[in-house]
Parts: structure tokens; C-alpha cells; sequence
């Protein structure tokens, strides 16, 4: 659904021109609800959930997943009606294992009941922060909301009560899907910063954020064994260029804790970097071939191909496109019988995928091995689909996290052994339409 997997047994929820695929990403329909006269029916009680999800959302001063202001049905309500002076100063804080723990000592809550403040010293401490000037801004995802888990009006009330128990004013932004607002993608800070600081402009300088998902290692203090689940919430401030400190070096004055950065890093995808070896290569041929792809999905073969490949006559095969690998294979069979080159864009991850074409009617092979690690290709294939949101692209070419899996799971190396003539190493190094767009690429971002 959209840009999930379920398994057998799994549920989800569409709404409005969200995409069901019948089969992984093939076979998509787009879901489309229209106004219905029936007032008992599930479709008009669907409808209105969605509406509920979208007005929580709006007073909370967030947005829904796709990220467009809703008009919520009640009066509307400005910034300042919460806040009597918007300070230049923001104190962010996430909220789960940062404000609150679970009472039941879960990782998950076992209710919307099941939390309590996370240390004594932490009341005190933001009120100081309010009285020294800041702003104080909890910023949180909470991808349940989108997938039907956590009803947005459960998790509204359960903010309403911490602040309730903290007695504090306190700004929440809430992220309720993925996308550019789920941390450590910036869109809920710049939602703060354009629309929800009373045009106030925020001082980033003076401005701080603290919180749990910091990529602590196992072990990382006597008696906090388990190692962080991710390290989100320090790339949001990374992202930012804001301080950033853990609740335990923030609110109890703990020594700085070891942590590492995931190994990918987009700020360091370099657009000038050298585009494959060996350099002497050709990339493309005069006598009739075949090239044949290998690569992760979203390692730029498209890309590669139809910048430079296509347009020099290659026909080009593509499975998104022909539904089966049967399919391909004829269409490559075709077009070398009516003496055209071909270029085959596919994952081909294992020996098997590739004797397919190489099989075919004794035409000289070459093989493009993409090589983006498994962390470039998820980073592309995030920024494709908050690309695409944001352009609101009639077709999303983006990929589950499943297809990643299963083509690292098949990976076998191309060797010339397969019978191929040449082997080109293909790297992927970034091209941009706008600077927007590489900025959201330089964004650390997390699925
Ligand atoms: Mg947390």
C-alpha cells in the first residue's frame, strides 16, 4: 500500500488517492473516495476518521502526511492565541523517551494511559528555560497515527495530559507519517520557523534540541545496556545545525556519551565525483549489443540510461514497465532481431536474472554494475518519494524497503565468467534540478 509492504495476515489504511499495488509495486490503483448520500456506511465513518486525523493534527500546529494545511472544523485558531510572545530562542525536545517513559516499563506503550515523566528534573528545568526566554517545542513522530495504530485523538489527549502534569506551555509539532516531516527530515522545524513562531524569525545560534534516538552504542553508561534504536533524533539537530544533547546529559548533567553516525552520509554524495570505471570504457557501442544493469533499486540506472545510453538508439527494457522478466527478455529478443542494441534495466541481482539476456541469440553482453551501497539507494529512494510528494508526481517509481532486502538477500557479484565481454562499475553521483532539492538530498533521513 503506497510505500508499504504487508504480509500475509497484515492490515493498513488507504485514504484518499493514496496507491494500492496488487503485487509489489506492480499493478497500482489509485484510491479515490467520493461523496456518498449513505449516511450509515463505512465509506461515509471512514471518511470522517480521516477528517478527525486532520483536525487533531491542525491544532497541535502540525499537518497531515502529505504535508497541506487542512482547515479544521472549528474556530480557527492562531499561534498567538497559545503563546502571548513568540521568543527567537527554541528549546526542542522529542517526546517519547525523552519527556515520558512508559509506566509499564515497555519499550512500546501498552496504552495511551502508559507513561509518566521520564526524571523529577525535568519540570524544572524547562520552566527555567521559559523564564531565561526560550520557546519550548516538543517535536515527535509518531508514524502509528498513518498506520491506523494510534488513533490521532488518543495520542492528542495523552500530549494534552503531559502538559496537563508539567503545567507548562508548550508547542507540539506532531509527525504522523513519513516524509519531510518525520524527524531527522527538517519539515516539522521549518513548519515552526515559516508558520508557527508568530513571524518571529528563530535564532538557530541560540536555539538547542535534546533527545533519546542518538545512536548510543550498547552499553554506552553503567546500567543503560541497550544501544539506541536509531539515531534520528541527533541528525534532526545535525540536519539543523542546532546543539544537541541527550536527556541524560541535558536534564541530569551526565558526561557525553559515546555514538556513531550511520555509515551513509548525504552530505558527502558527491555530484562531481567521477560517473564510472574503468575510465577508459566506452559507454556505449557501434556494433549491435546488449547491456545489461545490475544495481539496488533507486541506484540511478534509469537515470544512467536514458541520459546516456537511450539516446544513442538503445531500446530500453524495463520490468517496472513490461510487468515479468518473461516479458523483457521478448522485448529484448525483438529488438535484436531488428538489429537494435539493448539496454536491460533491471535489478538482476544473481547469475540466474542475467543468463536470461545473456542467453540471447549470440549478441556481445556488457554489464553496467551500479554501484550504490544499500544506504545510497534507501537515502535516493526516500528523496524520490518526498520529491514526489512535494511536486505531487503523477507516478512515484519509489521502492519498499522489502525490495531492498530481498535483492541484497539474492546479490551475487557479475563476473566475467557469466560470459559477459566487458564490465562497467557505474557510480552514483547526484544531479539536481534546483537547489531545494539538493537540499532535501543533503538531509539525513531515516525510513
Ligand atoms: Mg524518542
Amino acid at each position: 500500500m503506497g510505500s508499504e509492504s504487508l504480509g500475509r495476515g497484515q492490515s493498513g489504511r488507504l485514504t484518499h488517492d493514496s496507491t494500492l499495488y496488487l503485487v509489489n509495486q506492480s499493478h497500482p490503483f489509485r484510491v479515490q473516495f467520493s461523496a456518498s448520500n449513505e449516511t450509515s456506511s463505512s465509506s461515509a465513518q471512514k471518511g470522517k476518521v480521516v477528517e478527525r486525523l486532520k483536525a487533531s493534527d491542525k491544532t497541535k500546529g502540525g499537518m497531515n502526511n502529505r504535508g497541506r494545511e487542512v482547515q479544521s472544523t472549528g474556530p480557527k485558531r492562531s499561534i498567538q492565541d497559545f503563546f502571548a510572545s513568540s521568543p527567537k530562542k527554541i528549546a526542542g525536545f522529542d517526546i517519547d523517551g525523552c519527556i515520558i517513559t512508559t509506566n509499564s516499563g515497555k519499550v512500546f506503550p501498552t496504552s495511551p494511559d502508559d507513561w509518566r515523566i521520564l526524571f523529577p528534573e525535568i519540570q524544572p528545568k524547562l520552566a527555567s528555560l521559559l523564564k531565561k526566554g526560550y520557546k519550548v517545542v516538543f517535536f515527535t513522530n509518531q508514524m502509528g497515527i498513518s498506520r491506523g495504530k494510534l488513533k490521532p485523538e488518543d495520542f492528542k489527549s495523552k500530549v494534552e495530559n503531559i502538559l496537563k502534569t508539567l503545567q507548562l506551555p508548550v508547542q507540539v509539532f506532531v509527525a504522523s507519517g513519513p516524509g519531510i516531516y518525520r524527524k531527522p527530515v527538517m519539515g516539522m522545524w521549518e513548519h515552526l520557523c515559516e508558520k508557527g513562531n508568530g513571524g518571529v524569525a528563530v535564532d538557530k545560534s541560540q536555539s538547542l534540541y535534546v533527545g533519546d534516538a542518538a545512536g548510543r552504542p550498547v552499553n554506552w553508561a553503567p546500567g543503560k545496556k541497550k544501544k539506541d534504536f536509531s539515531c534520528s533524533d541527533r541528525l534532526f539537530a545535525l540536519n539543523l545545525g542546532l546543539q544537541f544533547h541527550t536527556p541524560e546529559e541535558f536534564f541530569l548533567g551526565w558526561k557525553t556519551a559515546p555514538f556513531s553516525l550511520p555509515p551513509f552520509d548525504p552530505r558527502k554524495s558527491d555530484s562531481n565525483a567521477r560517473l564510472y570505471d574503468p575510465p577508459s570504457a566506452s559507454l556505449t557501442s557501434t556494433k549491435q549489443e546488449v547491456i545489461i544493469a545490475v544495481g539496488f533499486p533507486a541506484s540511478g540506472k534509469s537515470t544512467f540510461f536514458h541520459t546516456h545510453i537511450v539516446p544513442k538508439g538503445y531500446v530500453y527494457v524495463n520490468r517496472d514497465t513490461l510487468g515479468s522478466w518473461q516479458s523483457c527478455v521478448s522485448a529484448c529478443e525483438r529488438a535484436l532481431k531488428e538489429g537494435r542494441s539493448v539496454a536491460v534495466d533491471n535489478t538482476n541481482p544473481d547469475p540466474e536474472s542475467r543468463k536470461r539476456y545473456l542467453q540471447s541469440l549470440g549478441v556481445s553482453c556488457r554489464c553496467f554494475n551500479f554501484s550504490a551501497s544499500l544506504e545510497q539507494a534507501k537515502h535516493n529512494n526516500r528523496h524520490m518519494r518526498m520529491s514526489c510528494k512535494i511536486n505531487a508526481c503523477m507516478k512515484v517509481f519509489a521502492h519498499s524497503e522489502q525490495t531492498f532486502s530481498s535483492r541484497r538477500k539474492k546479490f551475487v557479484a557479475p563476473s566475467l565468467s557469466e560470459g559477459f565481454s566487458e564490465i562497467l562499475q557505474v557510480h552514483f553521483v547526484p544531479t539536481f534540478t534546483d537547489s531545494q532539492s539538493e537540499a532535501l538530498f543533503r538531509q539525513f533521513s531515516e525510513g
